[in-house]
């Protein structure tokens, strides 16, 4: 593998990515067969090692869930070579025990969304990737021993629930959605079955907000200010572990996902 290249790619809100944690950033225009990706792609170097970031929202915070060109995303970053995939996220929480600040590394999503494309493909070839484990055993492993070690609160596994968005849910979908799950959001569906369409590790790391409606727990603005500045400190400090501690090759079976997936 070439030294440069760039093995580690973070999807994730605004302003999660602090440029002062790399060295030698540059912005780059990616382009690909689905369109561009939500914003530039941020190239830095980690300890050494290379990564590529992409703003979920755009850099200005600008487009909602929905209009998130996911392919474009992912399909920017397998063009940079980008093989493990951080997914990076902010969810309300659907348990009592799930509380504000909690950290939250998801090993299950239930897909709600209406409307967004969810294969590459989508054209003469027929694919059903597997999505039993949706998420890297081997990036989890990891994510864990590194937040066990930092003592942030938080929960090895949890079931995220994607809506569509961009509206919050109802109360009565909120009461739905907890018998089933544990966080929701709008974010991570179709991002993980993309990124696994491309044989990459995909770990989610989801950090709770607020309450869902549910709790009927009125939160003020500032309050979910609050908690989301400490969370992402808490997540640049994951960050700078993880990358550190993720090893060039992989000793899980995520490269092999195309494998039995295709029809023909
Ligand atoms: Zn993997």
């Amino acid at each position: 593998m070439p030294a440069d290249k760039i093995s580690i790619g973070i999807i994730g809100g605004t302003g999660i990515y602090n440029e002062k944690d790399s060295k030698e950033t540059k912005k780059i225009k990616v382009s690909t067969p689905y369109g561009s990706p939500s914003d530039l792609i941020t190239i830095g170097k980690f300890n050494g090692k290379k990564i590529a970031f992409i703003p979920r929202h755009g850099s200005n915070h600008t487009i909602p869930p929905h209009k998130i060109n996911f392919r474009a995303n992912i399909m920017a970053l397998k063009a940079l070579g980008v093989e493990k995939l951080i997914s990076l996220s902010a969810v309300g929480s659907l348990r009592e025990n799930f509380k504000p600040g909690d950290i939250v590394l998801s090993d299950q999503f239930i897909d709600f969304t209406k409307q967004r494309i969810q294969t590459f493909y989508d054209g003469n070839r027929v694919c059903h990737i597997s999505t039993a484990e949706p998420f890297c055993s081997e990036l989890r492993r990891i994510a864990i021993d590194i937040t066990k070690k930092l003592k942030f609160s938080f929960h090895e596994n949890g079931t995220y629930c994607c809506i569509e968005g961009p509206r919050f849910s109802t109360r009565a979908e909120s009461r739905f959605f907890r018998n089933f799950a544990d966080v929701i959001g709008m974010t991570i569906c179709p991002e993980v079955t993309l990124a696994r369409e491309k044989e990459m590790c995909v770990l989610n790391i989801s950090t709770v907000t607020d309450y869902d409606v549910w709790a009927k727990k009125p939160v003020s603005v500032e309050d979910i200010i609050k908690v989301m500045k400490e969370n992402n400190e808490k997540i640049r400090e994951i960050l700078r572990n993880l990358i550190e501690a993720i090893p060039e090759k992989r000793h899980c079976e995520c490269g092999k996902a195309l494998e039995n997936a295709f029809v023909d």
